[in-house]
């Protein structure tokens, strides 16, 4: 079934209908809000049809970046990216919809935004991987995680679009 499927698309969500929904985590960067373009990117989330639940504009503090990048500890741009990401205030957003884990990755584009296709976030409005304005999860255990991380539980709405069944059969 849904599990078979999955391995071999290497993908979490590939069942029709409703049954594969994820949440997702995204974050505008510092540059983006700085740039002005907190309205272009959220505009592209909503206009593909996702679904969201929750947003907040946040002044991070070194410890929730430097957890939210563990990760990435010890790797040569890490002290840099956490200068980055505390340099000022980022937009964090819950977002639901079929599949969105790996379809907002493909709307930002690839890390390196001189890699990143025309048509992406970072393809269209961005220029080096140090600058890439914005941050996806990459996969349902750390999208729960960086919701965790992020945003009480209060704090993402469950509620119900009109347009629900114009977006997903
Ligand atoms: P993504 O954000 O696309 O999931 P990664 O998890 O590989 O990419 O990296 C996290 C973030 O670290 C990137 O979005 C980028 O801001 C920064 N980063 C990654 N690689 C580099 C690099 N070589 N130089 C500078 N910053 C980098």
């Amino acid at each position: 079934g849904t599990l078979l499927l999955t391995i071999i698309n290497g993908q979490t969500c590939s069942a029709p209908g409703d049954s594969c929904v994820e949440r997702t985590f995204i974050a505008l960067k510092p540059d983006a809000i700085q740039r002005g373009l907190v309205g272009d990117i959220i505009n592209r989330f909503e206009r593909k049809g996702f679904h969201l639940l929750g947003l907040k504009f946040v002044q991070p503090s070194r410890q929730l970046v430097e957890k939210h990048y563990e990760e990435h500890l010890g790797r040569p741009f890490y002290e840099g990216l956490v200068n980055y990401m505390t340099s000022g205030p980022v937009l964090a957003s819950v977002w639901e919809g079929k599949n969105i884990i790996s379809s907002s990755r493909s709307l930002l584009g690839a890390t390196d935004p001189s890699k990143a296709a025309p048509g992406t976030i970072r393809g269209d409005l961005a220029t080096q991987v140090g600058r890439n304005l914005v941050h996806a999860s990459d996969s349902p255990a750390n999208a729960e995680r960086e919701i965790g991380l992020w945003f009480q539980p209060e704090e993402v709405q469950s509620w119900s679009r009109a347009l629900k069944k114009w977006i997903n059969e």
